[in-house]
């Protein structure tokens, strides 16, 4: 590895930015067969991450690892109660621990599969518990047990999975969440494993900006006749979010770009690119002040990015 990447830092995060809450302690994973074969593991506490597998005549994809071990060996009973088949394949949609870190908990035969970008960030994995830390509770005892594992399979752009008599598809359409973000697609059953993508009524640019979040969205919608998505942090949703995020991060760039041309600071942006009446809850919902954080946060990157800041 040339130079190190820089990670994420909570300094650097601006004061109105909620972490997240991805304590499992008590979740539960719920098996939903979406199509035969095909099956979501969505998690019993809002917010803390969900899954899924699929099931060939030869064998199984997991989707997600998990956070813990403990829930990496919950995802493999799940599998157990539907099929004894090996579990073959598992995809991370992204680098971070509550995607990554249960990867230590599968067997020696399972192949673990990752984008380019996200298997050079999965070895800062001490960088990565460290981060994570304050979203479990500061409680170290969630990670115990827990070992860097990198991949088997890294791809670039495609790979395709033939189970037996069923196909799954890793997609990497660009950086949106985090700079590796990987949608699993199951044709048959038109339904697409998100990761973070999608979550909430608007998208979060983590490490990226509101017009790279677009045009990673645009090159999904345009390539995956989709149905169904399974998000890693909220329920499943219809392929219309798709739309929705389109039109929200379309909102934030041009806003932003607007503000930049009459010569606006950061701040009179911020104060200036509110969110539309479309991606505002009612003050009185308990989330409507964790998404104006993150709204704001999605305005901060792009003003930096659209500034060459
Ligand atoms: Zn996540």
């Amino acid at each position: 590895m040339s130079g190190r990447i820089k990670l994420l830092d909570w300094a650097e995060f601006p004061e109105s930015f909620s972490k997240w809450k991805l304590n499992p302690t008590g979740a539960h994973l719920e098996t939903t067969e979406l199509s035969p074969g095909v099956y979501a593991l969505i998690s019993s506490i809002p917010g803390v991450d969900n899954a899924g597998f699929v099931v060939g005549e030869r064998g199984v994809l997991v989707i997600d690892a998990h956070i813990s071990v403990p829930m990496a060996k919950q995802i493999i009973e799940r599998v157990r109660e539907v099929t004894d088949k090996p579990i073959r394949y598992l995809v991370n949609s992204n680098y971070h621990a509550d995607h990554t870190f249960g990867n230590c908990a599968f067997p020696a035969e399972t192949l673990v599969v990752q984008h380019r970008r996200t298997a050079e960030l999965v070895p800062y994995f001490e960088e990565e518990r460290a981060f994570m830390m304050p979203c479990v509770d500061d409680d170290p005892a969630i990670f115990e047990g827990v070992t860097l594992r990198t991949p088997d399979i890294v791809f670039d752009n495609y790979i395709r999975f033939d189970l037996g008599g069923r196909v799954v598809e890793c997609h990497y359409f660009g950086p949106a969440n985090t700079p590796g973000d990987t949608i699993t697609y199951v044709p048959e059953a038109k339904a697409a494993w998100t990761g973070n993508v999608t979550g909430g009524i608007f998208g979060l640019a983590l490490e990226t900006d509101a017009p790279t979040y677009m045009e990673t969205l645009a090159r999904f919608v345009r390539t995956l006749d989709v149905e169904t998505l399974v998000p890693a942090h909220m329920p499943m949703v219809g392929a219309e979010y798709l739309g929705k995020y389109l039109l929200y991060f379309s909102e934030v760039t041009e806003g932003v770009r607007k503000a930049i041309g009459d010569g606006c600071s950061l701040e009179e942006t911020l104060e200036r690119v509110v969110q539309s009446e479309t991606f505002s809850l009612p003050p009185e919902d308990p989330r409507a002040a964790v998404m104006t954080g993150r709204h704001q946060y999605n305005v901060r990157r792009t003003y930096l990015a659209l500034k060459g800041e």
